[in-house]
């Protein structure tokens, strides 16, 4: 397509193009409207200023003539020569600040809007934000704030600058993409006017766009009243034992299967799915070749929820039988979790049906991760420190179920108030975004694989300054995610979400400056000392203390001086530091049996050696600690 033909398409949708005329290449230009530019459409130009095909700042009609004989000779020095089927474009001269706005389609997002600074330089500079087709308003706005660009908004250097127009232009966007029949385009520049932005030079590569079809799921995962576990063994180095001896503490009713077994743990084992009670939740934990016949005859049978822990799918190659488990779940309008997974929680019923080794505490928190080995560190190090979840899901190879169901789960669960989520990877990402815009819950994100790996086109711009991970992080922020830089947040952050002000009580200066660093910097108060507990201070603790929060009770603080400032600061809408560092007259384990009598004062012991007693202490009593400042940051 042509740039003129391309602006014809652009104003069907409201999008605002210049002033132009079309001329045959040796027909006389004329044109009242100055300045002008002079251009060249032409299919065998790309960059059409790459190669001296654009002449801007034309004042004249004579200067309009001597700018068409230079873009003629500037072609033929390129070896560029024209001949019928190329134009001249003669176009108004749209003052104003270059953006950019391309689209692109993606595999996983399929239709993805990029937005941003626009100019010679993008590439180089790659202040773009990505917007997904069916961002709203809010989303726009939220993904554009990401740029620099943005910071001119909504005044720079006294010009007003409108956040509706870009809002409005994007939307414009967002509808042509999703409507017509194009892969790929960019618009570079797209000028900000005083009227809205004006597309002066649009690029675009036609083509059909694939549609994923939407799964809409009839029953809820977390409906787990009558449940068989396949596979149930008394092999102890099995998964079947660990998933049987899991799932004994549950309220809902469990029946073990394996033909080759009479009883485990003292309850009687089935044969085989014939003699079974009605069940509504499978977990198959059996040989790979014999799993989807189990799937197609627990279909037959109403079994709703399956989960399917069995390995040997697409993560060895065997991406068939994968596939047809999809197919099943579509055709029986089943819930497929897995395969390759670790298995589900809900504290709820008390049932855990995952293998995993440590044992779980219930809580608030959804964890849904991709990587079951992931998970089963998280919840090693959650039961160390004594945190808790209300679901967990491992997703495994998300043949059917994926982290878009997951959070959808999630939103009827009372007892979940925070969602959690470690990815690897996506597939669809049109409905894992939609459910994120659609959750009332917070949800945080960890993106495992962080390389930068642009995606290579020759095309536009847009193939080139888009990258994977930027793209799912920056899309998914834009829906309203958390992004999360460190695993272990997943598990801590969340705990301590609800608190606003902080208070720190420390025997140093300097580590209490940098802990208020990281407190401020991660959006969390400093609580104000009143008046009052100022006085209440002064009496218990040496003049020279800090008299401001942090609370800096001097190197030779004791245990008791710990305890009678905890004695007066003591709230428990607080989230309470209390730092120590090993100096002379510090005791340690005294401070840290003080510590634990309180909810919500999480000690740091910012030391080795002379704390070991103490860490040993923490460990035993499961209290969360920390022994450096910069994990600290992991619960803000
Ligand atoms: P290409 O990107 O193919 O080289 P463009 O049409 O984008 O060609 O023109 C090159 C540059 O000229 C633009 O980036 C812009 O700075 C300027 N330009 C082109 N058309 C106009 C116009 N109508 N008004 C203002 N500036 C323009
Ligand atoms: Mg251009």
């Amino acid at each position: 397509m042509k740039e003129y033909e391309i602006y014809e398409l652009l104003k069907k949708y409201g999008i605002n193009t210049p002033k132009y005329e079309v001329f045959d290449i040796d027909a006389p230009l004329y044109f009242d409207r100055f300045p002008a530019v002079l251009k060249i459409a032409s299919d065998k130009v790309v960059h059409k200023s790459d190669v001296g095909g654009v002449r801007v700042g034309i004042d004249s009609p004579e200067e309009l003539e001597v700018a068409r004989q230079e873009v003629v000779e500037n072609l033929q020095q390129r070896g560029i020569f024209l001949d019928i089927n190329d134009k001249f474009i003669v176009e108004e001269f749209v003052q104003g600040e270059e953006f950019y706005i391309g689209g692109l389609y993606d595999t996983i997002f399929e239709e993805i809007l990029l937005f941003g600074k626009g100019g010679t330089l993008i590439e180089i500079e790659k202040d773009v934000c990505y917007i997904d087709t069916q961002a709203n308003k809010e989303e726009i706005l939220r993904s554009f704030k990401t740029t620099k660009i943005s910071k001119m908004f909504p005044t720079f250097r006294g010009k007003k600058y409108r956040l509706e127009f870009v809002v409005d232009v994007v939307q414009k966007f967002q509808k042509l993409f999703i409507n017509e029949n194009i892969e790929q385009f960019d618009v570079n520049p797209l000028i900000y006017t005083d009227e809205g932005f004006v597309a002066v030079d649009a690029r675009l590569k036609p083509g059909k766009k694939q549609k994923r079809a939407k799964r809409i799921r009839s029953s809820n995962i977390f409906a787990n009243q009558n449940i068989a576990i396949f596979g149930a063994t008394d092999k102890e180095n099995k998964v079947g034992y660990a998933l049987a001896k899991n799932s004994l503490s549950s309220s809902a009713n469990i029946y073990f299967v394996n033909p080759h077994l009479d009883t485990l743990f003292g309850k009687k084992v089935y044969k085989s799915i014939d003699e079974l009670p009605p069940i509504d939740t499978a977990v198959i934990a059996i040989p790979a070749h014999l799993v989807l016949e189990l799937i197609e005859e627990l279909g037959k049978r109403g079994v709703k929820n399956i989960i399917v822990i069995s390995a040997g799918f697409k993560e060895v190659g065997n991406k068939e039988a994968e596939e047809k488990m999809a197919s099943l779940a579509r055709k029986y309008d089943l819930n497929v979790i897995g395969p390759n997974c670790l298995g589900i929680y809900n504290s709820q019923k008390n049932l855990n049906l995952t293998f995993a080794r440590a044992s779980i505490l219930p809580g608030n928190i959804a964890l849904i991760s991709q990587s079951g080995a992931v998970l089963t560190a998280l919840i090693d190090k959650a039961y160390t420190h004594s945190l808790g979840f209300s679901h967990i899901i491992s997703l495994g190879n998300m043949a059917d179920f994926d982290f878009a169901d997951a959070i959808n789960a999630m939103e009827q669960e009372e007892n979940c108030i925070y969602i959690n989520i470690y990815a690897e990877g996506l597939q669809n990402g049109k409905s894992y975004l939609e459910a994120i815009r659609n959750t009332n819950k917070p949800i945080a994100i960890y993106k495992a694989g962080k390389t930068k790996e642009a995606k290579k086109a020759a095309f536009s711009h847009t193939g080139n300054i888009s990258g994977d991970y930027d793209m799912l992080i920056g899309l998914s922020y834009a829906a309203g995610a958390i992004i999360k830089e460190d695993i272990d947040e997943l598990i801590f952050a969340s705990q301590f979400a609800h608190f606003s002000e902080v208070l720190i009580i420390t025997n140093a200066g300097g580590p209490g400056t940098i802990l208020t660093d990281l407190v401020v910097q991660h959006g969390k108060k400093i609580y104000r000392l009143s008046k009052q507990e100022i006085e209440q201070l002064n009496a218990i603790l040496p003049s020279t203390w800090s008299h401001n929060n942090p609370v800096d009770i001097i190197g030779d603080a004791t245990a008791q001086r710990y305890q009678k400032t905890l004695e007066v600061l003591y709230k428990p809408h607080l989230l309470i530091f209390v730092l120590v560092t090993p100096q002379f007259m510090t005791e340690p384990l005294p401070i840290a049996k003080i510590i634990t009598k309180y909810k919500n004062v999480i000690p740091i012991f910012f030391g080795e050696e002379s704390f070991k007693e103490v860490f040993n202490y923490f460990q035993e009593q499961k209290v969360l600690y920390f022994n450096d400042l910069e994990n600290v940051a992991n619960i803000l």
